[in-house]
């Protein structure tokens, strides 16, 4: 089912006696979510993110804008005549009901045409829970379950109609890292195998790079960035979107143009062409540094850590905006950790320039590649 949100605003009435504005929780939120895809809604606490799942859950009604499931003008629909299935963060489960009495309990409200007798109801129930693997536990009640177990619990009654989207509230965070790993593949797994229009919303930029078709990231309410994973990665569009992908973070430094040369502080890095003399922030993903004796960046260098197939090499450097500077090399490089400094090529892929004014990106292109050459 395509899901197209048009415009979709909701503000709320401010709280703060000194303060009347509004609150804008989503601010002119434009999409066609494609038919079966896993879209993942991402941003910083607050952003929006719970606020435009519940609109397009009906939970809650848009102050503006439209939502539409299909050709279906939905966004007068109460929630129960949606056709979605949702998860959320804590799984409130019944815990005086078992497994099977949760999975089964949104089938036995239906009425009139899609009354399902016992027999059906209990195949869909089985169908549910043997998509995330808890069929063998459906004698048990919540407490005797594990959060994993739990959260596969809710999953299955989200799933047990069938929904025509599937609604996702960082379903992982009360999940221990590993299992959070394992159920975040799980959740892949099923969306592939249904076809289920999803949309899984979270605050861990690797969470949703790693199990999304597509990626949107926002900001207080605004739409920053839709894209690939790996695109918005490749291209973010401003400062905010840069570094709230990977992990470690992009290093950021203060620097200029001038002279159709990129600096960062007094080093100038890379040549470049065609863009005008101005203040700038640099952007360096971690992986975009390249050890070299006479290399134009120059750094103090703090300490190395060898991390299995990679070595990070943290150090300082005056114009970063970050306390160090992380760089992450392959292994092949020897790093003397006696030498104070150490200095750096940089890959000009790696490398993104923002304006200081607006943080908005602005691309460049490099004069000669030369030995800068990826
Ligand atoms: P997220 O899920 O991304 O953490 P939310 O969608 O929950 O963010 O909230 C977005 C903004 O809207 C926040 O500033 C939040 O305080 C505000 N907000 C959310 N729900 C309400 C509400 N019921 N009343 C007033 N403000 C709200
Ligand atoms: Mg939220």
């Amino acid at each position: 089912m395509e899901v197209v949100l048009k415009n979709l605003t909701k503000k709320f009435p401010s709280r703060d006696r000194k303060n009347h504005e509004d609150v804008i929780a989503v601010n002119d939120f434009t999409f066609e979510i494609p038919d079966g895809k896993l879209i993942g809604l991402l941003g910083p606490s607050g952003c929006g993110k719970s606020t435009t799942l519940n609109l397009i859950s009906g939970l809650l009604k848009p102050t503006s804008g439209k939502i539409f499931f299909g050709e279906d003008d939905v966004t007068d629909l109460p929630p129960e005549n949606r056709g979605i299935g949702l998860v959320f963060q804590n799984y409130a489960l019944y815990p005086h009901l078992t497994v099977k009495q949760n999975i089964l309990f949104p089938l036995q409200n239906l009425k009139g045409k899609d009354k399902l007798s016992k027999q059906e109801m209990l195949e869909k129930a089985y169908t549910a829970a043997r998509l995330v693997q808890i069929d063998e536990l459906m004698d048990r009640k919540p407490g005797e379950l594990s959060g994993g177990q739990q959260q596969r619990v809710a999953i299955a009654r989200a799933l047990v109609k069938m929904p025509r989207v599937l609604l996702l509230d960082e379903p992982l965070s009360n999940l221990d890292a590993r299992l959070r790993l394992q159920t975040r593949e799980e959740i892949r797994r099923i969306q592939r195998e249904t076809r289920i229009t999803t949309i899984f919303v979270t605050h861990d930029q690797e969470e949703a790079m790693s199990i999304s078709d597509m990626i949107v990231v926002m900001k207080e309410g605004l739409v920053q960035q839709i894209g690939k994973p790996q695109d918005v990665y490749d291209n973010p569009i401003n400062l905010f979107v840069a570094k709230f992908l990977g992990t470690p973070p992009i290093n950021v430094f203060e620097g200029q143009v001038k002279n159709n040369k990129l600096y960062i502080g007094e080093d100038a890095v890379l040549d470049i062409k065609d863009t005008a003399d101005q203040q700038v922030y640099v952007g360096v993903r971690p992986e975009g540094f390249t050890l070299q004796e006479d290399g134009p960046l120059c750094c103090s260098l703090s300490g190395v850590e060898i991390m299995g197939r990679d070595i990070s090499v943290v150090s300082t450097n005056k114009a970063s905006l970050n306390p160090t500077v992380r760089a992450i090399i392959g292994t092949e490089y020897k790093v003397n950790t006696q030498q104070p400094q150490v200095r750096f090529t940089l890959k000009p892929s790696k490398v993104f320039v923002f304006s200081k004014e607006t943080e908005e990106r602005i691309p460049f292109e490099v004069r000669e590649v030369g030995r800068w050459e990826n």
